[in-house]
């Protein structure tokens, strides 16, 4: 695996900020990891043992917050990476909280509704000691949902005696989930992508754009997409290959194949492509929004796309980022293009504890408005001090995690 690039892109703040590589390391590393041992019975009357982390990355601004994965390659460096992502990511919406993540290592495709409950509660048994509405909040992730969330929060109060709403976000509406939380992540990276074509002034009409993955994420971008005359999604693609057509796709057809087919392949009017040659396609907008390290330095040579928004966490290497760099080719970072979910996330958690819900309209006006000042702030910064974006985005989120931690007295020294 190469360097993430959000490694590099932390340092290089870090450097500008004027930090040490002892302040440094203290703001990279997890305040802690917590593991247990799951042990469910199965269907079959048997016992298995599944084992489990939780990573509490940063608690300056608030309470850790992240989801959980299910997933057979769950492994402690990538749920570290991520759960640090989830401290910068909160730090640039401006949102009172840290971050974390989780995970259990299991391929829940092996096990049956009923296990996968018992897992699920397993887990709030396993670190309800550490886990909870004001000390870290989970939500979601791979290969987990809302109705994940709906367990977890029902184990949790039946452990406390009470209801507790406000201990997972990413709930179904109808167990007091926010309205607005499934299009959460691609609204707001429809917020950042239109904020771009404007700061980057161009002027071409349409837009032609390219969608990597077309899951919660990639497919709510398309939709949105779909609405708006100034863009044509001309590429999209899922794990088994993509469809291309230069004069665009219609969408709603797209979304219809490939639920009937199961894949995408044989889409009328189309080419099929590969994933490799999605990615290298002579678009405007390249948007990423399957997996991590799709752009390496094996590939980075060959995009040709304007502008890339890194809708998936961790899509692009640290050396594929510096040659994207020396190509002058925008790349909006994660932490800013994706941070609409955790947003929205925020605001589910801040209703649960308010006891008052707000219509779909209200979640994404404020949505729009947490977006649109992170954009804002960090164009401004990538102006003044003549960094990329990313580098941007990590300056705005390390002095934010920097003032809490000296304001509370866990990191000394210079100011
Ligand atoms: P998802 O599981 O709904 O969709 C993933 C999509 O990627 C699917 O269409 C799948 O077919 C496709 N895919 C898998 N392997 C692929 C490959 N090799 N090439 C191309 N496509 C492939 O997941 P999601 O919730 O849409 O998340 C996608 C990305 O966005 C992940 O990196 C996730 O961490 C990130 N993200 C999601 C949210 C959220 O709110 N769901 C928030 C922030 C970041």
């Amino acid at each position: 695996m190469e360097q993430p690039a959000y490694q590099v892109a932390l340092k290089e703040a870090a450097q500008i900020l004027g930090r040490s590589d002892v302040e440094l390391d203290r703001l990279m590393t997890p305040d802690r990891i917590i593991q247990a041992d799951i042990a469910i019975q199965l269907d079959s009357g048997e016992t298995a043992i599944f084992s489990a982390l939780r990573v509490q990355h940063n608690a300056a601004r608030g309470p850790y917050k992240g989801g959980i994965r299910f997933h057979p390659q769950v492994d402690v460096e990538e749920v570290k990476t991520l759960s640090s992502l989830m401290t910068w990511k909160c730090a640039v919406a401006n949102i009172p909280f840290g971050g974390g993540k989780g995970g259990v290592k299991v391929d829940p495709k092996k096990l049956s509704p009923l296990e996968l409950e018992r897992l699920a509660r397993g887990y709030v048994q396993a670190f309800v000691k550490h886990i909870g509405p004001n000390q870290d909040v989970p939500a979601p992730d791979v290969n987990t949902n809302e109705q994940t969330m709906a367990w977890m929060m029902d184990e949790y109060s039946r452990i406390k005696g009470h209801q507790m709403h406000d201990f997972v976000t990413g709930k179904p509406v109808a167990l007091f989930g926010s309205k607005g939380r499934e299009m959460a992540t691609s609204l707001g990276g429809k917020f950042i992508l239109d904020l771009m074509i404007d700061h980057l002034q161009i002027t071409k009409r349409p837009i032609q754009v390219a969608i990597q993955g077309l899951g919660n994420v990639g497919g709510g971008l398309a939709k949105l997409l779909s609405l708006d005359p100034r863009y044509k999604l001309v590429a999209v693609s899922d794990s088994q290959g993509g469809s291309y057509c230069p004069t665009g796709l219609e969408v709603s057809e797209v979304l219809a194949h490939k639920q009937t087919n199961g894949s995408l392949a044989g889409f009328p009017y189309s080419h099929d492509i590969t994933n490799a040659e999605l990615l290298e396609l002579d678009v405007d907008v390249l948007v990423p929004a399957a997996l991590e390290e799709q752009i390496t330095s094996s590939n980075a040579e060959h995009i040709k796309a304007k502008l890339i928004l890194e809708l998936a966490n961790n899509p692009i290497s640290a050396s594929g980022d510096a040659i994207l760099n020396s190509r002058g080719i925008s790349v909006v970072p994660d932490i800013l293009a994706n941070a609409g979910g955790v947003t929205v996330s925020y605001f589910e958690w801040v209703q649960n504890r308010e006891g008052w819900y707000w219509e779909e309209g209200e979640v994404n006006g404020r949505l729009q408005k947490l977006m649109l000042e992170a954009g804002q702030q960090i164009i401004k910064i990538a102006d003044e001090k003549k960094v990329s974006l990313r580098v941007a985005a990590f300056l705005l989120s390390l002095e934010r995690v920097d003032r809490a931690m000296r304001l509370r007295g866990k990191l000394v020294g210079r100011n």
